[in-house]
């Protein structure tokens, strides 16, 4: 047995730095299903508390929406619990392939390619497609997912800073000649701030230096643009994004999943050498039933998405109205500014016992010094919802003395 005391008291000196640091993660048990109402359980053991849940990625409410949880159901009765395969052995079903049809009509592509998440898709497209011949000149704020990605594949590697066309107009004219390929990788929202990336620009830059694009569409698709293509639609370059990654854990249905979208050598390349595709289990069929069901319903109407779009503009002006600090954007992640890492955790704290469940992030997910709390909205939300959250935030803000007299704004 080699797990021995020293290593033992090795890990537990590790994780009591992470607690001193005030960043261990501590789980609250859902005892409900998602949704925006959660009974939530925490420490575990203790009573439930019934929380308005606003943390969470379920953007159009569809994680326990009626619809997708039949068609679920109807997968699980028609095709199983799961496949014991992965997709190029038999774990390859009908209807993942329609599925991939689907899903490459509703982002404007012309194929698509399925991963068990979008983690895997980040994981596998750089090692594909790049060689120590390429440049992958990615935004600095980019998810972990393609961080990881990028550093799994042997291409040189650059940054520019986040949104910063100027910079990425250098690098690409730095490169321009030094590389075979460029491709400019960049998420389409960045998730603690909940921007967009400037993709109408970037898109033109691509094209005077001969660059590709790929955007990491986690954060937008379903629900960003005018019928929720996402990013691309949004700024009007739906065919000058080459290639785009997302999941189907956030507003596609919440489960679990992830896609590349782009043209048809770049789905067959990944079929053939994507080492989390070749090498890991195939989307269980539940799963495929439910994400079609989102498609169908997202192709239908865009009524959800309106909804979305009302509910994050007037939390934002209720918000903006009550002297909160919050980064301006357009989009249902809305950042309250507090700037201290203990000012937000408490007002997380707060807010929980106030029926308002959000979460405080402080270094290292966001810079130092720009502590926050991150709300997310929900088409899943009414009115009342928004509203009963505005009063607890006033209510814990002049309490803590974030708003009001002598309120000291976060940065
Ligand atoms: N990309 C971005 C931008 C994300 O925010 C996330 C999830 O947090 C992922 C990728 C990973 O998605 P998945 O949960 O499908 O692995």
């Amino acid at each position: 047995m080699a797990y021995t005391d020293a290593f033992k008291g090795q890990l537990a000196a590790t994780l009591s730095e992470v607690a001193d640091a005030g960043l261990y993660k501590d789980e609250r048990f859902i005892c409900n299903e998602q949704g925006v109402e959660i009974d939530v359980e925490y420490p575990r053991g203790s009573e439930k508390m019934r929380v308005l849940n606003f943390c969470a990625n379920n953007y159009l409410g569809l994680s326990s929406h009626p619809q997708v949880i039949e068609a679920a159901r109807k997968g699980l009765d028609e095709r199983g619990y799961g496949m014991s395969s992965v997709r190029f052995i038999c774990g390859t079903q009908d209807v993942h392939n329609e599925l991939e049809k689907k899903m490459a009509a509703f982002l404007g592509k012309e194929d698509c390619i399925l991963f068990a998440s979008c983690f895997d898709a980040n994981a596998a497209i750089f090692e594909v497609l790049f060689t120590d011949e390429d440049v992958l000149i990615n935004d600095r704020l980019i998810h972990a997912s393609l961080i990881d990605g990028i550093r799994l594949c042997n291409a040189q590697r650059d940054s520019y800073k986040n949104a910063d066309m100027g910079h990425l107009e250098r690098k690409l004219k730095m490169w321009k000649d030094k590389a075979r390929h460029m491709c400019i990788v960049t998420d389409g929202v960045f998730s603690m701030d909940g921007i967009l990336a400037p993709m109408d620009k970037i898109c033109a830059l691509a094209e005077e230096y001969g660059a590709l694009v790929l955007v990491d569409d986690s954060h937008a698709s379903g629900f960003i643009g005018k019928t929720g293509r996402g990013v691309h639609e949004h700024f009007g370059v739906m065919d000058k994004v080459d290639v785009i990654t997302t999941t189907m854990g956030k507003a596609l249905g919440g489960a679990s999943g992830g896609l590349v979208a782009g043209p048809r050598e770049i789905t067959e390349m990944l079929r053939n050498r994507g080492r989390p595709y070749l090498f890991s289990n195939s989307v269980p069929p539940p799963i495929i039933y439910g994400a079609m069901a989102v498609v169908d319903m997202l192709s239908q109407t865009t009524e959800l998405r309106d909804k979305l779009e009302w509910n994050a503009k007037y939390f934002r002006e209720k918000m903006e109205a009550a002297g909160f600090n919050l980064v301006p954007g357009e989009t249902p992640i809305i950042p309250v500014m507090l700037g201290d890492a203990k000012l937000a955790n408490d007002m997380a704290r707060e807010l929980l016992n106030e029926g308002i469940y959000v979460i405080g992030f402080s270094h290292p997910v966001v810079p130092m010094g720009k502590a926050r709390i991150r709300v997310q909205l929900s088409a899943g939300h009414d009115k009342e919802h928004i509203d009963k959250a505005v009063a607890g935030f006033i209510k814990v803000g002049e309490k803590l003395g974030v708003i009001g007299k002598g309120a000291k704004a976060g940065s």
